[in-house]
């Protein structure tokens, strides 16, 4: 997929520009950080739910596809949201937050949750995660070039993953990959899908987007 990019000049200094259209990627340390800086030169600076204008203090940026659907942290799933329409999204995606807020009774609120639940359950069990399908390939694990870090800690996120595996049977979220098949974020799922012999596994090849760090 092409991922959004600010048309003017883009650059952050020892860490990434744009050339000739493509997000040319210097250092990885802080990809999520790079990706906040690129969706704030491309959107303004307004709630994209209330519409209030936000400084640098008062802006998040919300997730459309939620952090706990596999909502990925890339300019197309970011949009700046105050911090109040934000937390109250919670774990919806955009529209169906949209559709949340349009309800009057409380109850009908309630009904209307419990349907969004029971949707995702079906969803998690057949796909592992809640993103647009064309974003979506599936490859062969050995085709994604990355270097295997000295000391492979299985942290917080790694057990996410791995209790996810265990109820759903289904990895919770995409990698994501440049152009030449780099990673660029999801470790962890690279090595959980190594520990468990899991050979084809979920990206998002970004094809406007380039390491040029060798991997
Ligand atoms: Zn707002």
């Amino acid at each position: 997929m092409i991922m959004d990019l600010p048309e003017g000049k883009f650059f952050m200094k020892s860490m990434a520009q744009i050339e000739g259209g493509m997000l040319e990627i210097k250092k990885l340390e802080r990809f999520e950080d790079l990706m906040y800086e690129l969706t704030y030169a491309i959107r303004k600076r307004r709630c994209i739910y209330c519409g209030r204008r936000l400084s640098k203090e008062t802006s998040t940026l919300d997730h459309r596809y939620p952090r706990a659907s596999g909502g990925i942290s890339i300019t197309n799933n970011l949009f700046p949201s105050c911090s109040k329409c934000n937390s109250a999204k919670g774990d919806l995606v955009h529209e169906e937050y949209l559709c949340y807020r349009s309800i009057k009774s409380k109850k009908q609120q309630k009904v209307f949750l419990k349907k969004v639940r029971e949707s995702r359950e079906k969803i998690f069990r057949e796909k592992g995660f809640l993103l647009p399908s064309w974003w979506i390939s599936y490859v062969d694990l050995e085709s994604i070039q990355y270097r295997r870090q000295k000391e492979e800690l299985r942290g917080r996120r790694y057990h996410r993953i791995a209790e996810f595996y265990d109820i759903y049977g289904k990895l919770n979220r995409p990698v994501i990959v440049d152009c030449n098949s780099n990673l660029l974020d999801g470790y962890n799922i690279l090595l959980y899908a190594n520990d468990m012999n899991i050979n084809i596994i979920p990206i998002i090849r970004l094809e406007n987007v380039r390491l040029l760090l060798k991997n």
